[in-house]
């Protein structure tokens, strides 16, 4: 017996040997705090960042602020408490976290700003996002081709949306939009009949579906009972979906009433889906798995002790500091190229976009 017992040892011993390697050393803590599960892109940014994060050796904690300030805030209080070691953060409200920062900095927390710059502290080591005027330059170039206006006899009537005005994105997407098509507006090829301009009038809080579509169906009763609207600059597939629904809600998509052309942002499935079908003329896509990806590395580089890759170091101004950032690439997307960058990235399987 005695003899069995300390064979069983050994074996144990032998098995535990040799399963300690194989068992990745934990790397420590990531809390990874994203704004809201009301948009699916950033429940794929946190799920995929949580795969990667784990299959690195780190111990993920990824939190949904559910669009609620002090939820955000306590959540992230709670990962620093829990000893989390780099915080990942998409803010709600960019300018909200600077107490919260200080903490994390005085414990040695590192923290890297997602796709949404955090305004206001100086407490913000990296930022990994794409090109965010540029995605404000796709919106317009694409509305302004789907109005073809190179070819166009009379003036067009476009509305404009802005997104929410505590999202430092806003303003980048806005002034994008608008470096294409401010010229156009001042030479009298685009007309804003509303006349409603600038992200103080524009803006949509929280990129709320449902303001969005107040909005347009107030937009439609005051400018337009004796005009038609041609175009709306919409910048995310959110709003476009309730700036849809307004515009149908008057007879817009059907008759002698076309749909007028409405831009989006993130390539969202319905959004998508409402593109290949002839209703949102585009969207701009944002792989979240690469942004996922960079972000990653940023951490994986903190941890190693050398410096993250960034290739901007200048646009990035918060109120305290300009912070280094990585910037990817967005893309237009409309029907005409629509399954090729989607199903071709195996962003979504071709069945995805046909059921
Ligand atoms: C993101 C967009 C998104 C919007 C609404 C912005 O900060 O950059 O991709 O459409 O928030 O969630």
């Amino acid at each position: 017996m005695k003899f069995f017992t300390s064979l069983l040892a050994a074996a144990a011993m032998t098995v535990a040997g040799f399963a300690a390697p194989a068992v990745a050393q934990d790397k420590g803590m990531v809390g990874i705090s994203m704004p809201t599960k009301t948009s699916t892109r950033w429940i794929s940014d946190g799920e995929t960042m949580e795969k990667l994060f784990k299959d690195a050796g780190y111990t993920p904690d990824l939190q949904f602020a559910d669009d609620d300030i002090p939820n955000q805030l306590a959540q992230i209080e709670n990962m620093v408490t829990k000893g989390a070691k780099v915080l990942v953060i998409g803010a709600i409200d960019g300018t909200t976290l600077s107490d919260i920062l200080q903490k994390a900095a005085d414990a040695g927390v590192k923290v890297i700003a997602y796709d949404r710059l955090i305004r206001d502290s100086g407490n913000v080591d990296y930022y990994a996002t794409f090109d965010n005027f540029q995605v404000g330059v796709l919106q317009a170039t694409s509305l302004v081709e789907g109005l073809k206006l190179d070819s166009a006899t009379e003036p067009k009537n476009i509305e404009l949306f802005g997104g929410s005005p505590d999202d430092n994105n806003a303003f980048f997407f806005y002034d994008g939009a608008m470096s294409v098509l401010q010229p156009l507006i001042d030479s009298g090829k685009l007309v804003v009949k509303s006349g409603q301009m600038g992200m103080d009038q524009v803006g949509t809080l929280r990129w709320d579906g449902a303001v969005a579509q107040a909005r347009m169906e107030n937009l439609l009763s005051s400018a337009y009972t004796d005009a038609k609207v041609d175009g709306v600059l919409s910048p995310y597939d959110g709003l476009s979906i309730g700036i849809i629904s307004a515009l149908k809600g008057v007879g817009y998509g059907s008759g002698d009433m076309p749909m007028p052309i409405v831009t989006g942002q993130d390539a969202e499935l319905p959004s998508v889906k409402s593109i290949l079908a002839g209703e949102q003329h585009s969207t701009v896509f944002k792989d979240t798995r690469e942004l996922a990806k960079v972000t990653v590395n940023m951490v994986n580089a903190i941890m190693d002790g050398k410096e993250p890759e960034v290739n901007d170091t200048k646009t990035y101004e918060n109120g305290v500091k300009v912070v280094p950032s990585y910037l990817l690439k967005p893309v237009s997307v409309d029907k005409s190229n629509a399954k090729d960058v989607l199903v071709g990235s195996g962003y979504y399987t071709e069945d995805q976009l046909n059921n």
